[in-house]
């Protein structure tokens, strides 16, 4: 199913876009303020969250990547050891290194901007702090490639890299949201107990049960 991104400002979440978020990260998502990136089909790609949360506490990493297909060819890169190998050039490649601290740089002016927008105000507990391990360590590809994909190509130079190196699972240019979630069951909702995961689980087998009944009837 396409995503909406019809508002005038793309930017702005509209209710079905929380609805893919939350499936997408099979979890009810909170405190989401923008979409700073969508798919060519309009699904969210990364949620720009609040730099600080309804309940007031400050909120350092600003882009989540939450497409599933993104998300696990980024771990994917983080299994196969890419971060040690890139927090080491930044120690040996000053260009590199100079870059990446301007794309630390670059995401604290983005999260203030986004704050203003939302309403936040200033958020002094985070200030200079980013996320991912920047500005000189790579900690978290998920964030840096979040990063990317919100500010676009030429901004975070290593989130481009690992853009670069997963376009064996997913490039910008085409769309590869059919069956990367699920779409048909409930949207997940904030306030499952164990329990009631339990009784719902049940009931889904159950119900399953019965429409295997009827089909084989
Ligand atoms: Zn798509």
């Amino acid at each position: 199913m396409p995503g909406a991104g019809t508002a005038a400002d793309p930017r702005i979440p509209t209710a079905q876009d929380l609805e893919v978020l939350s499936r997408q990260l099979g979890r009810p998502v909170r405190d989401v303020v923008e979409i700073p990136a969508r798919c060519v089909c309009g699904n969210p790609l990364v949620a720009a969250t609040a730099p600080r949360l309804g309940n007031g506490i400050p909120f350092p990493t600003t882009f989540y990547l939450t497409h599933p297909v993104i998300t696990a060819a980024v771990s994917r890169l983080e299994a196969a050891g890419v971060m040690a190998e890139m927090s080491e050039r930044l120690g040996s490649d000053d260009e590199l290194a100079a870059a990446y601290r301007a794309a630390h740089d670059a995401y604290l002016t983005a999260r203030r901007d986004i704050g203003e927008r939302a309403g936040t105000g200033p958020v002094p507990e985070i200030d200079g702090i980013s996320a991912g391990g920047m500005p000189t360590r790579v900690k978290c590809l998920h964030v840096l490639v979040g990063h990317s994909l919100a500010a676009g190509p030429g901004v975070n130079p290593l989130g481009d890299e690992a853009l670069a190196a997963i376009a064996e699972w997913w490039t910008r240019d085409r769309c590869n949201c059919d069956g990367a979630w699920d779409t048909q069951g409930p949207v997940p909702s904030k306030d499952l107990s164990r329990h009631v995961k339990h009784l719902e689980a049940k009931a889904a087998a159950q119900e399953e049960a019965d429409q295997a009944g009827e089909r084989q009837s």
